[in-house]
Formats: C-alpha cells, structure tokens, sequence
C-alpha cells in the first residue's frame, strides 16, 4: 500500500478485488468493445452488478481503445461503473497513450458526474497483455498529471488482484514527487 497527493487528490494502491470497494462512488472496468460480460473484470463486474448492467450497456457499445462510457452501479455497491476500453498491447497503438486516455477520461466523467472517489484495476495488463509495470508507470504518471483540472474527485485507488502486481504499483508510486 503506497499513497501521494497531488493537487488535493490522493492516489492509493491496494490490494483487493474491484467489485468490493463498497467505499468508492465510482469503480472502472476493464471493458471489451462491446460492454459484454466477458472474462477477467469485466465478468466480475457484470457478476457482481446483475444484468441490469448489460442491458444498460448494450446501447452504449461499441467503443474504441482509450474510450470510457459511465453507467449506473446495478447492484454494485458504487453508484457508477465506468468502462474503459485499454488498447491490445502489440496491436492498438500508441499503446502509451491509449492507455492514458482511459484514466484521463474515467477522470473526467467521474469529475462531471460530481464523484469524489473512484477505483481503478490495472487496465489492459491482463487478457489484453500489456507488461504490468510499463502499465502502472503509465497509469499513476496519467492520473497524477491529470490531477490538477479535477474539482470533485478526491480520492484514487489503485486495485490491484495481485500482491505482485500491487508491488509493482508501489514501486512507482513510491519513486514520484508529491505536488501539494
Ligand atoms: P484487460 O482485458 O484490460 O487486460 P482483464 O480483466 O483481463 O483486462 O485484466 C486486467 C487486470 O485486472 C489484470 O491484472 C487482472 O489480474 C486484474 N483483475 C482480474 N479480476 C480482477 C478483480 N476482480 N479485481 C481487480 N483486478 C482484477
């Protein structure tokens, strides 16, 4: 577990499973383009928010690589899913900034919406491939510059399956400079 401010936003890494953190107002899924229940994330998700989810879904699909949609939570304990779609790595590039774009547009939707606290899992690190800490360093160096045009998100946790995975997370987070 490792945490930094920046710009009153707080970024924190756990380990856990996403469709668990009754805190947050809001959590991410790691989505397929067409918003179906599928594997991984995006089958824990959609277990855990009830088919409300994909019938929501179904008129929001298909959507690109480094795109977010927001829905309701279903039967989730978050107000909100936010589905990103994270690039294929070795296939959708830049793959960098695709992946940017998700956070940086969960973000924002979050930041519209009125949210203060929203979970993320580390997208495209696992049927899509992409090497986990190339993915973390991206993913913490994305929201923490995004940091500073949020108003209402306060709060950004990092859910990692993994107790490697969330070393890896640690590891840079632990090495960048907080900016208060
Ligand atoms: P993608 O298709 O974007 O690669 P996946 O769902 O296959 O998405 O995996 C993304 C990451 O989420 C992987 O590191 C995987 O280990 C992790 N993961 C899988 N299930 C969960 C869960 N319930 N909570 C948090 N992380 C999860």
């Amino acid at each position: 577990m490792a945490e930094r401010t920046y710009h009153a936003v707080t970024l924190e890494t756990v380990q856990g499973d996403i469709t668990r953190q009754d805190d947050l107002d809001a959590v991410v899924n790691a989505a397929n383009a067409r918003l179906r229940p599928g594997g991984g994330v995006a089958g824990a998700i959609h277990r855990a928010a009830g088919p409300g989810l994909a019938r929501e879904c179904e008129a929001l699909a298909p959507i690109q690589p480094g795109q977010a949609v927001i829905t309701a939570g279903h039967d989730l304990p978050n107000r909100h899913v936010i589905h990103c779609l994270g690039p294929v790595y070795g296939l959708d590039e830049p793959a960098d900034q695709l992946l940017a774009a998700c956070y940086r547009r969960a973000l924002q939707l979050a930041d519209e919406a009125g949210l203060t606290s929203i979970g993320f899992p580390a997208i495209s690190t696992g049927v899509f491939g992409y090497p986990m800490a190339p993915a973390a360093r991206v993913a913490l160096y994305a929201v923490a510059a995004k940091a500073d045009s949020l108003t209402s998100v306060k709060l950004v946790r990092f859910v990692l399956f993994a107790r490697e995975d969330l070393a890896v997370f640690d590891q840079v987070l632990e090495t960048m400079t907080e900016c208060t």
